[in-house]
């Protein structure tokens, strides 16, 4: 049984990235604890839609099995405002107490500047020091933010690591499902056949149904 958090900058990239992978620890028996960055809101509209995407995140974590969900509040594509620290501190509190041993996040090279601040609040909040809990750091891809960043801009998405989640891609779905509002219509990169499509590419890659693929930040070998 391991300890794994997800930290994402909004409601619904935990699902994006790597639902299908959380819901294959959630059935190991892993405890996981998801931490949403940016409430995924304030840049369009006001407080009943901040409570309304915490409602689908709790309704998603449900579905996959998720067992703790945070909240930090910071406004919604406004991250590239808020001072590194202040972020770095709030991951720090979540590692000091639930004491991970994965740890997934956002690939750096995103479009979205939420997201990249996640990447390095994470790094930071995770540096390798004597007595982390960490072995094994991962970034995951969001579609509609992931590929719409040109690798002549910024670091290329470039995975080695592939999870089988063929057996998980009806609870991902599910999950997503929560999320119905935040969806596109095909062939929008954020809609069920793109993020299905995606999956299938990522899994005929490795000869599988179905993978969600990573990034491998660091992985520690005792
Ligand atoms: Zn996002």
């Amino acid at each position: 049984m391991a300890s794994v958090l997800v930290v994402a900058a909004h409601p619904d990239d935990e699902v994006l990235g790597c639902g299908g992978t959380i819901a294959r620890h959630a059935a190991a028996g892993d405890e996981i604890t998801c931490v949403f960055l940016a409430d995924g809101a304030t840049s369009r509209e006001g407080e009943d839609d901040i409570r309304a995407r915490e409602r689908q995140a709790r309704c998603a974590a449900n579905a996959l099995g998720i067992g703790e969900v945070l909240f930090a509040g910071f406004a919604d594509n406004r991250m590239d405002a808020v001072a590194l620290l202040d972020v770095v501190r709030v991951v720090e509190k979540i590692i000091a107490r639930v004491r991970p041993e994965i740890v997934y996040t956002h690939h750096g090279g995103d479009l979205n500047v939420d997201h990249r601040a996640a990447h390095q609040a994470v790094l930071t909040a995770c540096r390798p020091q004597p007595g982390q809990p960490m072995r094994a750091i991962y970034a995951f891809e969001v579609p509609s933010s992931t590929e719409w960043a040109p690798p002549t801009s910024l670091p290329a998405f470039a995975p080695t690591r592939f999870v089988d989640i063929a057996a998980r891609l009806k609870q991902k779905r599910a999950a997503l499902e929560c999320y119905a509002a935040e969806m596109r219509a095909w062939p929008h990169a954020r809609s069920f056949e793109a993020v299905e499509a995606l999956a299938r590419v990522r899994g005929a890659c490795v000869g599988v149904e179905a993978a969600e693929a990573f990034m491998v930040i660091r992985e520690i070998v005792a």
